[in-house]
């Protein structure tokens, strides 16, 4: 230890005496530390008789190492703002002028802004063109300056300036949100929730236009069964390399999805690039989407158009779909309002239909079981079915699953993407029992999250309790509705 103190104080012994070494760990600051002294006893020496702006020296020694009108206001002490910074500037110069001081023969740029001011006009034009097409309302709008330019103004605006003048980069940023706006009638800038973000590098002149998003919020119905929510990419060609044959080059593994329903139209109608859907829950393929239906928000991404009538749009949908998908309630929606749909527990109503009968409910043994017991060879128990099946009997057995906290172990068909184990979702109400030879219909409202299969047919005793149980018979769902999603 104590070592290698004795060598740490011998390094920065030889650092400050001046010794090099191959590695020198005060490499980068030695050397600038003393050309900072230097410049500074030098500057001082060469100014210390020159009073800054806005004393009538200060101002001509500015017009003499060439600063730009622009540039001359903003370093005089004055507030500069875009409009009458030129008139202003050409002013203090004309008076230099009468005292006899112009502009040095050899001085080429602004040193302070390298003429960027003066190239407003220029750069302004190329952002109306970059942007023409694109329908806004909200600028954001940030210029890029290199470090060594900043630092560079810094330092000489602190030496040749009045006091608290305005730094080179707030300036320009200013300047250039004050001349767009001017430029461009019913365009607002803002410091946040822009629709449109340009980013300016004032050492190349790149302009970069960064089209946010747009939200819309509404609910869907889907009416037709066999249809994903959400686009699925083909299992065969996983969407890669424009599809396969299996997917008839779609890439897709279903032909459509109530994504594409709603989306497509609207991303036709404002021009965007691509569209990301995000649902209070989602039904299966299979389930239809009834009653009010379920809230989205739809996210249309790099959109050129921003502004639509949304009734007329949400009869475009409706009309495109056919029958397929229906929305309604469309309105303007922002980002944050994704966490909330996705964050969202909804209790969900849904009327299934199922058949019940005649082989006995069966549950696998070892299911119910602890981990360590389910390495043993499975038993299967058929649980007793009555000796007397009535309709009165099955519609007492299902209304008796009323109340009740089902505990749902995780569905083998969902398995392979959801973690195994056992979730607690309570039934809320059971009502319009309907019975028939062989087969039931029943509405039911439940949590969030609850697998209503399952209730229904048990998945051999993961749900407990279940309708197969209460009767000791198979069921099997025919079909199965989403009445309503409970929220908004
Ligand atoms: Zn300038
Ligand atoms: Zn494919």
């Amino acid at each position: 230890m104590s070592r290698s103190n004795d060598e740490e104080e011998d390094w920065s012994n030889y650092a400050s005496a001046g010794y090099s070494t191959a590695y020198d760990p005060w490499a980068d600051l030695v050397p600038q530390e003393e050309t900072e002294d230097f410049d500074e006893d030098f500057e001082m020496d060469e100014f210390t008789s020159i009073r800054p702006p806005p004393s009538d020296e200060g101002l001509d020694h500015l017009v003499s190492i060439g600063t730009c009108d622009y540039c001359i206001v903003r370093l005089s002490g004055q507030p500069f703002s875009w409009d009458g910074a030129q008139n202003l500037g050409a002013t203090i110069r004309k008076a230099s002028d009468d005292r006899g001081v112009t502009k040095g023969d050899d001085v080429q740029f602004c040193p302070f802004c390298e003429d960027l001011f003066v190239d407003m006009d220029v750069l302004v034009e190329e952002i109306k063109s970059e942007l023409s097409g694109v329908e806004f309302k909200k600028m954001q709008i940030g210029a890029h300056f290199a470090k060594s330019h900043v630092a560079e103004e810094d330092d000489l605006r602190t030496r040749n300036g009045a006091t608290g003048s305005q730094a080179l980069k707030s300036a320009f940023n200013d300047a250039l949100s004050q001349k767009l706006e001017l430029e461009l009638k019913d365009v607002e800038l803002v410091k946040e929730q822009p629709e449109i973000m340009v980013l300016v590098d004032t050492l190349t002149f790149n302009i970069t236009a960064e089209l946010r998003s747009l939200y819309l919020y509404g609910r869907y119905r889907k009416l037709e069964r066999g249809i994903p929510q959400t686009r699925w990419p083909c299992r065969a060609c996983k969407g890669r390399d424009g599809g396969c044959e299996s997917c008839d080059e779609t890439g897709l593994q279903y032909p459509t999805s109530v994504q594409d329903q709603i989306g497509e139209p609207l991303r036709v109608a404002f021009q965007a690039k691509n569209t990301a859907f995000h649902g209070m829950g989602r039904e299966d393929i299979d389930v239809r989407c009834l009653g009010r239906g379920r809230p989205f928000v739809i996210e249309l991404k790099s959109p050129l158009r921003r502004y639509a009538d949304l009734s007329e749009l949400t009869e475009l949908v409706n009309a495109t779909s056919a029958g397929a998908v229906e929305i309604s309630e469309l309105r303007a929606s922002r980002r944050s309002e994704v966490a909330r749909i996705k964050g969202t527990a909804a209790e969900k109503s849904y009327t299934i239909r199922f058949k019940y009968g005649p082989e006995p409910h069966v549950i696998a043994e070892s299911e119910t079981e602890s981990e360590e017991q389910s390495e043993e060879i499975e038993e299967q128990t058929e649980v007793e079915p009555p000796a007397e099946l009535t309709p009165e009997f099955v519609g007492e057995m299902i209304a008796s699953l009323e109340g009740v906290t089902l505990e749902q172990r995780t569905p083998q068909r969902v398995s392979h993407r959801r973690a195994d184990k056992v979730r607690k979702r309570q039934v809320v109400s059971i009502s319009d029992i309907l019975v028939e030879p062989n087969e039931a219909e029943m509405t039911v409202r439940c949590e969030s999250g609850t697998y209503v299969k399952e209730l229904v047919h048990s998945d051999e005793g993961r749900t407990v309790p279940s309708v197969a149980e209460k009767l000791g018979l198979v069921c099997e769902v025919i079909w199965l509705d989403v009445n309503d999603v409970h929220a908004d």
